[in-house]
């Protein structure tokens, strides 16, 4: 059995083959250009592949509900060129094996939560804190779906009484986690990027600050039993501890049983391959299904 995987990114194209013990056979990187430019590649990769089921993590927003004329299509992203395309539709027509999609994130939630740090829990949430933000969910084992999906990283924050862009940089929203914690946005507002400022800058400090209040939303609004953060920004690991010592300041003492913070908000297991494995395990999925 041959299972593909597509991460499909805003920068790149990841795809990847395995076997059904998630052995990698094959893997090619694209980037990601219009639909007419990219997709013939990935079609042609998957089809050398000769695989037999294909599972895809996307970028959003999509359209995820079923029983939508419009099931699987990337619906109001910024990216022009690629709104309103059917991207399972096209895929699985054209390539005519089972084929599922989810978000990016949510392949990443379901990686871990089976196989990573997550795995054992029916709660989960993944976030990623890279160019952009966003938050896989997993309740009661299964990925959340609902009038969308989740789009945590449009929640909105209190401003850290320090900050100097206090209202972020998201072209939507004034004071949303993306437009004030993601890398573009610490880059923006500090004129180097994230990794070019010292720990003790307090660019950290407003940082922890916000997705610290992320993670009360997630302990307070759906019980997650681990809050799991990814990205490229979470490569300073000396956030971990700035963001668990906040998140308890902000709890304030409300929920006694979320007292280990250092078991509650964790790296993931699987990066950077959780987004890939995800992918995986949706093919799988489908594959299973079409029996
Ligand atoms: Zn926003």
């Amino acid at each position: 059995m041959r299972i593909g995987a597509l991460e499909a990114g805003g920068t790149k194209m990841v795809m990847t083959v395995s076997d059904e013990n998630m052995r990698i056979l094959g893997r090619e990187t694209l980037s990601t250009r219009t639909p007419e430019e990219t997709v013939p590649g990935i079609l042609r990769f998957f089809r050398d592949q000769k695989i037999d089921a294909l599972g895809i993590g996307a970028f959003g927003p999509l359209d995820l509900n079923p029983l939508s004329a419009t099931y699987g299509n990337i619906t109001e992203t910024p990216k022009l060129a690629w709104r309103h395309y059917p991207l399972l539709k096209t895929l699985r027509e054209k390539l005519g094996v089972p084929t599922a999609l989810d978000t990016d994130v949510n392949a990443a939630a379901l990686c871990e939560a089976l196989m990573g740090a997550a795995k054992g829990l029916n709660s989960c949430v993944y976030l990623t804190v890279g160019t952009g933000i966003g938050a896989g969910v997993m309740c009661n084992g299964r990925l959340v779906h609902g009038l969308m999906h989740p789009e945590w990283g449009h929640m909105l924050l209190a401003p850290h009484p320090e900050d100097p862009m206090p209202e972020g940089i998201c072209p939507y929203h004034k004071g949303c986690l993306e437009g004030l914690a993601s890398g573009p946005s610490l880059e923006k507002r500090w004129g180097v990027p994230g990794q070019a400022l010292p720990e003790d800058h307090i660019a950290w400090e407003i940082e922890a600050h916000y997705l610290a209040q992320f993670c009360v939303s997630a302990l307070l609004a759906i019980s997650a039993e681990r809050i799991i953060l990814g990205g490229g920004v979470m490569a300073q690991r000396h956030l971990f501890p700035r963001i668990r010592r906040e998140t308890q300041r902000l709890l304030n003492g409300y929920l006694p049983c979320a007292g280990n913070m250092d078991s509650l908000i964790v790296p993931p297991a699987c990066y950077p391959d959780s987004g890939m494995l995800g992918a995986l395990i949706l093919g799988k999925r489908a594959l299973e299904e079409k029996k």
